[in-house]
């Protein structure tokens, strides 16, 4: 039952990040695995972070989204939590997945202003409405989760509604994220430079983040500082452009990706290439005999997307969505393409992948529990 849980943990950890482009709302990890009215059960508990996580895949109605979570430093050490749950905190708080902060303040209000983000929390926030006006204004960007029948669901602070809402980057958070920043604390896991931490630091578990997945700076008197050393942070240079694709199958966003012009991405059934999307677990038998392993390539070229099919049955260009037979235009192996507005790849009939702001899910769909790997026992809900 360990493995199980740890099995658990680990689809857990593919939903936090702290990716500008990825993250689709921002929580306080410690209030959500203390919130016991979720599931009755131990004062404290990791699982209840996968629980949150897909209730807002079912508000979003989406696949595999990804939170961005803030934490106060003393969850690292809270007995509440088991050793084993301590532990992967600490790996997350260690590859910059979560922000672990000494002093986190009103840090998640902050990302999430930045970021354009929905907040994920039981806190209403009455101080910070002045600064923060969205918190009054746009309704479904601050919600409460709260228990519901199948698991968590969400409540708005304002206004009462269920879906969370995005917003836009702020104007400080669009010339934030132009940039690439350094920390000068060595090892540094939000802004190091690669390298640090002693020559035998962890070389196995360096993880290579690219400057596009940076999270925003803290503003301090309006100057860009590291939100967990406090230091201020020199700039270094343009950040990559990039572009946030999603791969739709059977009407369901399955997964998002960003694309930067650092480095090619190759989608299909099991790319062979760093980096590749597998598609693989979501495609029916028919679909898998067509797609090839690696199947089609994006490219970011001065801004725009270049699609190169490198199949061997060929792929469609579906331009503005149009799901017309007669529209379907053609990709030949081997033949490019610049993926023009609202235009997606089709691989395959029904699996799709364009840009993430143009592929709205089609048909009404269950997204697959993070939890999926969850033992019934260590799951089973309290019967009130
Ligand atoms: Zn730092």
């Amino acid at each position: 039952m360990r493995f199980e849980i740890s099995k658990v943990l680990d689809a857990i950890e593919g939903r936090v990040c702290t990716d500008p482009s990825l993250a689709r709302a921002v929580l306080d990890l410690a209030e959500v695995i203390r919130y016991q009215d979720i599931d009755g059960g131990r004062p404290a508990s990791l699982l209840r972070l996968g629980m949150v996580i897909d209730a807002l895949s079912r508000e979003l109605e989406e696949d595999s989204v990804q939170v961005y979570a803030v934490v106060h430093r003393a969850l690292l050490s809270d007995a509440d939590l088991t050793s084993n749950e301590r532990m992967v905190v600490r790996r997350w708080a260690d590859d910059g997945l979560v922000e672990v902060l000494d002093n986190p303040g009103d840090r998640m209000l902050e990302v999430a202003d930045l970021l354009g983000l929905p907040v994920l929390s039981r806190v209403r926030f009455d101080g910070l409405r002045g600064r923060f006006p969205w918190l009054v204004e746009q309704p479904g960007r601050l919600l409460a989760p709260v228990p519901g029948a199948g698991g968590p669901a969400f409540i708005a602070h304002v206004g009462g509604g269920n879906a969370p809402v995005a917003g836009t980057r702020s104007q400080a958070g669009a010339k934030l994220l132009a940039r690439q920043w350094r920390c000068p604390e060595s090892g540094c896991a939000l802004f190091g430079g690669g390298g640090g931490g002693g020559a035998f630091a962890d070389l196995a578990r360096v993880v290579e983040r690219s400057p596009a997945a940076q999270p925003p700076p803290a503003l301090r008197n309006g100057v860009p500082t590291c939100p967990r050393h406090g230091t201020r942070l020199n700039d270094a240079g343009p950040r990559p452009r990039s572009e946030v694709l999603a791969v739709r199958v059977g009407g369901l966003v399955r997964r998002r990706f960003v694309l930067t012009d650092e480095r090619p991405v190759v989608a299909g059934r099991a790319p062979e290439q760093d980096g590749g999307i597998m598609l693989g677990q979501w495609l029916n038998d028919e679909a898998r005999r067509w797609i090839s392993r690696g199947h089609i390539r994006f490219e970011l070229r001065v801004g725009e997307v270049v699609v190169t099919d490198v199949s061997t049955n060929g792929s469609g260009i579906r331009p503005s969505g149009s799901m017309a037979e007669s529209d379907r235009i053609a990709l030949a192996p081997q033949q490019s393409r610049v993926l023009g507005e609202g235009d997606m790849v089709e691989l395959y009939p029904g699996v799709q992948i364009g840009r993430a702001e143009e592929l709205p899910a089609g048909a009404p769909f269950t997204p697959t529990s993070v939890m999926a790997e969850a033992p019934t026992m260590a799951m089973r809900l309290p019967r009130p």
